[in-house]
This record gives structure tokens, sequence and C-alpha cells, in this order.
């Protein structure tokens, strides 16, 4: 009996990996056509000074609508292309547009000069022997300010050789590149590649942000982890933040920027245009002195 329902769990467990493993498959191939077909886009998100409650740039947050199944997360396609390789040329392609579409706003008038735009890396794209090179021939073409791009890492990419991590950084730190560590917190030793790794920003991951208001434990995190990096001199930016309450609490813990539903969720290109030129904010709570006057 006991040993019947082993086989069946055995069974059951193995129908369900050939099925994951199916439908990854299948992803994949649909992947490869979105590419092809130019199905991918970019949505933006606005990043806010939590004193002015001024926007300060964007990130740029890769989307896909599948033919079928409509809009997907990222967090559902991204470790598919990324296991794939197919990464290294969807990553080329989100730093190119983005980079074309902040130029656009310039001319436009809308894109302050101290304003920065963040795109994320992932550790394959950042690994890959083109990336350098196709960094600096993105930049060279479409002809904009290097230091107005963060790149936006994770500690992911450090797992093969911190030595050639920091050289790439190091390389394009030099083209004046600044790099931002993302979902800080969530990784295994995320204190130690702040000291190795030459980052200039720290994003407060979201998960310790959601229950700031009532988790103690979250709030102490906050504090700390703002705390520390400013004293390291680095950028903080709370992730997001949803409510009032919210600001208020990372505001306090001098957290400098923050992204969250609060001011704006991403937003395709022209929605993000419209939010550049909004003259009344209302996403700072009352708190700042704008709201004031
Ligand atoms: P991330 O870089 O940490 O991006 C922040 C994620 O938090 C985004 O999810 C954003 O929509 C979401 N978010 C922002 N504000 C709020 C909020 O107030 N509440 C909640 N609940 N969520 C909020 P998204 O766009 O689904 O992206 C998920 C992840 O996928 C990103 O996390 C990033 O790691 C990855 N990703 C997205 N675009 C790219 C890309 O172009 N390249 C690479 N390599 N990864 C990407
Ligand atoms: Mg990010
Ligand atoms: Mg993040
Ligand atoms: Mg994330």
């Amino acid at each position: 009996q006991v040993k019947e329902q082993g086989r069946d769990a055995i069974q059951f467990f193995n129908k369900y990996m050939a099925d994951k493993a199916r439908n990854v498959l299948v992803m994949e191939g649909d992947l490869h056509k979105a590419l092809e077909q130019h199905r991918f886009s970019l949505y933006y998100q606005p990043r806010v000074d939590v004193t002015t409650s001024q926007i300060v740039g964007a990130e740029a947050l890769l989307r896909w609508e599948h033919p079928d199944r409509g809009m997907i997360s990222p967090a559902e396609f991204i470790p598919i292309l990324e296991t794939s390789g197919l990464i290294v040329e969807v990553g080329r392609w989100v730093l190119e547009d983005s980079i074309r579409q902040v130029k656009i706003w310039q001319e436009q008038g809308i894109w302050k000069d101290d304003m920065r735009l963040g795109v994320n890396i992932s550790p394959r794209q950042f690994r890959s022997s083109e990336f350098v090179n196709d960094v600096t021939k993105i930049l060279q073409e479409v002809g904009i300010n290097p230091s107005l791009i963060e790149m936006e890492i994770t500690e992911g990419i450090v797992i093969h050789n911190l030595e050639e991590t920091v050289a790439t950084m190091s390389s394009l730190c030099e083209l004046g590149i600044n790099f931002a560590l993302d979902d800080f917190g969530t990784g295994y030793s995320s204190i130690s590649y702040l000291k190795q790794l030459p980052v200039a920003i720290l994003k407060v991951d979201q998960s310790f942000v959601r229950d700031i208001t009532f988790d103690r434990n979250d709030r102490v995190l906050v504090e700390t982890i703002s705390a520390m990096g400013n004293m390291l001199g680095l950028d903080v930016v709370a992730e997001g933040v949803e409510t009032c309450d919210q600001l208020h609490l990372v505001r306090e813990y001098n957290c400098k920027y923050y992204q969250g539903y609060l001011c704006s969720p991403p937003v395709n290109a022209d929605a993000f245009a419209e939010l550049l030129t909004t003259k009344d904010i209302t996403w700072g709570c009352g708190a700042n002195k704008r709201d004031e006057k």
C-alpha cells in the first residue's frame, strides 16, 4: 500500500517535471519568435526624490505580450531568456531601445540633464564577451551622456569570478556608467559584495518595504540598510513604496529616492512622458515643500 503510494507520488512528480520542462521548451520557442517579431516592449517606472517628490529618473522594465496568453510577467520569462542565452540579444535591445527613448525625451525637453535611466542587466548578459563593446557602440550610435545610465545588477552577477566582474564593471565605470545593487538584502552575501563591487546606488528590496508600517523587524532592517548605504556614500532607493505611510517611514529613515505604485506602476513610454509633464504632484503625500505652496 505504502509502496504503491510512493510509486504514484514518483510518477506524479515525474509527470510534473516533464510538463514543466515541456512548458519551458514551448516558452523558449515563443521567446525566439517574440524577438524576431519585435513583440517585446519597455515600460518605465519613475524614481522619485522622497523630499521634493520630483521624478529624478526611470527604470526600464521589459514587457512581453504573448499572442495567446497576454502580458507575461518578467519573473516568468526572464529566467528562460537567461538559461537559453537569448537574454544577451534581448538585453542588448533593452539597452538600446531605452537609451533611444531617453534621447527622444531629451530632445523634447522633458528629460532633464540630471535624470537617470536604470536598466536591469542579467548575469549572462553581463558576462557575455561582447557586452562592453555592445554598450560602447550603442552609446556612440545614439550619442548620449553615459553618466545618465545606471546598470542595475544583482549579486548573481558574481557567481563565477569576482575579479572579472570587478574588471568589467570598472571599464564601464570609466565610460561614466554607474551601478546599482538591486534587490539588496535578499541574497546570501549582499554586504560582502557591497564592499567589493564599485556600486553607487543601493536599492532596498521591496520585500523589506512591504510590511514596514506594522513589522518592527522590517523597520529596523530598512533603517539600518539605509544608514549603512548613506555612510558608504551610496544613494539609497526604497523599492515598492505603495502608501503614504510607507513613504513617511522611508523618508524618516533617510532613503533618498523611492520607486513604487504610490507614484506610478511601470507604464508605457507615452504614459511616462505624460508623468514627466504633469504639473501637480500628488505622490508626495502632502509632506513636501511643493505641496505647501
Ligand atoms: P526589479 O528590477 O527589482 O524591478 C522592480 C519590480 O517591482 C518590477 O517588476 C516592478 O513592476 C515592481 N514594482 C515596482 N513598484 C512596485 C510596488 O509598489 N509594489 C509592487 N508589488 N511591485 C512593484 P517587474 O516589472 O515585473 O520586473 C520583475 C523583475 O524582472 C525585475 O525586478 C528585474 O529583476 C527583472 N527584469 C525586468 N526587466 C528586465 C530587463 O530588461 N532585463 C533583465 N535582465 N531583467 C529584467
Ligand atoms: Mg531593477
Ligand atoms: Mg529590485
Ligand atoms: Mg526584483
